[in-house]
């Protein structure tokens, strides 16, 4: 864990809990923060496609500093963080060797909570931090309970003792094969464990953003 902002602490913060659909009606995108709602037709965001609020107006046009700071936002609420912790990940990123843009969504991809939502253990990243938190999760056989925790390339994550009667954790991992599984990662859903075979290239994260703009809008 490289990251020095890895402390419980800071999921103590509060944390937005109006209604998800509202953010993505906001960021004019599905961020896919609902699970498997999000790939039915009861998605908000196919039924009214305009900002939550302005009864039909499409989408303003924005300036440039407005398209930096949507992408930001888009990705920052696609990950389920506060700006406070986004900001950070960006300040490791530009610590890193590599393309900032991309080792800053490869640092959020590592997350713990990201990978067990990704391995389809979750249906949404939320649902993800909370079995995490709860102690639902085994690294390498270790339990972790930060759902900030770094994930290396050949670990191991698995559903601990404790998480193997959850119905959310087992029906996900049926649900999941719809919702399909990226090709980093390995997963044996009858032994409800999975391993991560590498770290993602940035063609590797299916994340429809420019996050060079992200770049731009925190270098200003
Ligand atoms: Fe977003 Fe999912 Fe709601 Fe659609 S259903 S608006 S993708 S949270």
């Amino acid at each position: 864990m490289a990251v020095d902002h890895q402390k419980r602490g800071e999921f103590k913060l509060a944390r937005y809990t109006g209604p998800l659909c509202r953010i993505c009606r906001r960021e004019g995108e599905k961020l896919f923060l609902k699970g498997d709602r999000c790939y039915t037709e009861k998605c908000a965001i196919d039924r009214r496609k305009y900002p939550p609020g302005q009864h039909g107006q499409g989408y303003r046009k924005l300036s440039d500093y407005g398209i930096q700071l949507r992408e930001k936002q888009r990705v920052r609420k696609t990950y389920g963080l506060l700006e406070r912790q986004f900001r950070r990940y960006f300040e490791e990123a530009e610590r890193r060797k590599g393309i900032t843009g991309e080792v800053l969504l490869q640092l959020l991809e590592r997350r713990l909570d990201n990978i067990v939502y990704r391995m389809g253990f979750a249906s949404n990243r939320r649902q993800a931090r909370q079995f995490v938190n709860h102690g639902h999760f085994l690294v390498n056989g270790k339990k972790i309970t930060l759902p900030t925790y770094e994930v290396k390339g050949g670990d191991v994550i698995e559903v601990a003792e404790s998480g193997k009667n959850i119905h959310e954790i087992t029906d996900s991992v049926v649900k999941a094969v719809h919702r399909g599984i990226p090709a980093w990662v390995e997963v044996d859903s009858e032994n409800m464990r999975g391993k991560v075979l590498h770290i993602p290239s940035r063609e590797e994260i299916q994340l429809p953003v420019k996050e060079q703009l992200i770049v731009e809008l925190y270098s200003k």
